[in-house]
């Protein structure tokens, strides 16, 4: 009999809930999930959505958020994209739609309800949690963040100690949008990479 990991990404890759039950306006595509679970990895990517991109080729952060993404972890492509590394997650797994500015819409409302507690309870073995934006901040922190996304990043070091498992480290998005929230915030950079950094290679060591 296969996996109940593989019983559900066979599921989740089959899903048309945003077709055929949206809550407001249904998916303006066919649904393209793109989401790598694991039941190796110990490290848990949660983002956002798929943009235009990454919807077209399948592929997760297989652009410069990817690439920035990349950088700030100290991995490259290969490492990135081995299943036995990283499990990414994002909160909505479909591409969600352009607004009327031609901005990616929030990831779609009805994913992680269908989907998220039960990947979550099928990858056991996820210790550290990278928590991207604000979506997943409100489903992987919960009470624990603070009022503002930039407030819940500048918090990590207490969230990354409070005890919680798996642990969850908060970053801002890597789109090249927030270069300038990286200039603003160079603490960032200065005291919350080098701790994201040496956490990636411990995990990645023990996998
Ligand atoms: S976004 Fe999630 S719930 Fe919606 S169709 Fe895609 S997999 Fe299904």
């Amino acid at each position: 009999m296969e996996p109940p990991l593989n019983q559900l990404l066979s599921r989740i890759r089959a899903c048309r809930i945003c077709v055929e039950q949206p809550a407001g306006k249904p998916l303006p595509h066919e649904p393209r999930p793109v989401v790598v679970a694991s039941r190796r990895a110990r490290i848990l990517i949660a983002g956002q959505a798929p943009g235009t991109r990454v919807h077209a080729s399948g592929i997760p952060f297989d652009d410069r958020s990817g690439d920035r993404l990349r950088d700030w972890l100290q991995v490259d492509r290969p490492t990135f994209y081995n299943p036995d590394c990283f499990a990414i997650a994002p909160m909505g797994f479909c591409f969600p739609g352009l607004d009327a500015k031609g901005g990616d819409l929030p990831p779609r409302k009805e994913c992680a309800p269908a989907w998220r507690s039960e990947l979550m309870r099928l990858m056991p073995q996820i210790a550290l949690v990278l928590v991207i934006g604000q979506y997943a901040q409100a489903w992987h922190l919960g009470d624990a963040r603070s009022a503002t996304l930039t407030e819940t990043v500048r918090d990590w070091r207490r969230l990354f100690d409070s005890g919680a498992e798996p642990r969850v480290l908060p970053l801002p998005h890597p789109s090249w949008r927030n270069t300038g929230w990286l200039k603003k915030n160079p603490w960032f950079e200065r005291d919350l990479l080098p701790v994201l950094r040496e956490e990636i290679q411990r995990h990645l060591i023990a996998e």
